[in-house]
């Protein structure tokens, strides 16, 4: 597999994932990724692109029974 942007080696390792939205911030330390060896953009598989959107989804409806709208 190689990087989409510059085309260099891409490396099997582990990224620190944020997310900041409306009410909260969420930062995940170490999600498995594909990162650049060359220009250091990253990629996620599928399968985590996913869990990640699902463990997003569950959150935020939790999170409406605890802070105000
Ligand atoms: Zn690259």
């Amino acid at each position: 597999m190689n990087c989409l942007s510059c085309n260099g080696k891409m490396k099997k390792s582990t990224v620190p994932y944020s997310i900041n939205r409306r009410g909260y911030h969420l930062f995940l330390e170490k999600i498995p990724a594909y990162v650049c060896s060359r220009c250091g953009q990253k990629y996620f598989d599928e399968n985590e692109s996913k869990a990640i959107q699902n463990l997003l989804k569950s959150f935020e409806k939790k999170l409406d029974l605890v802070i105000a709208a």
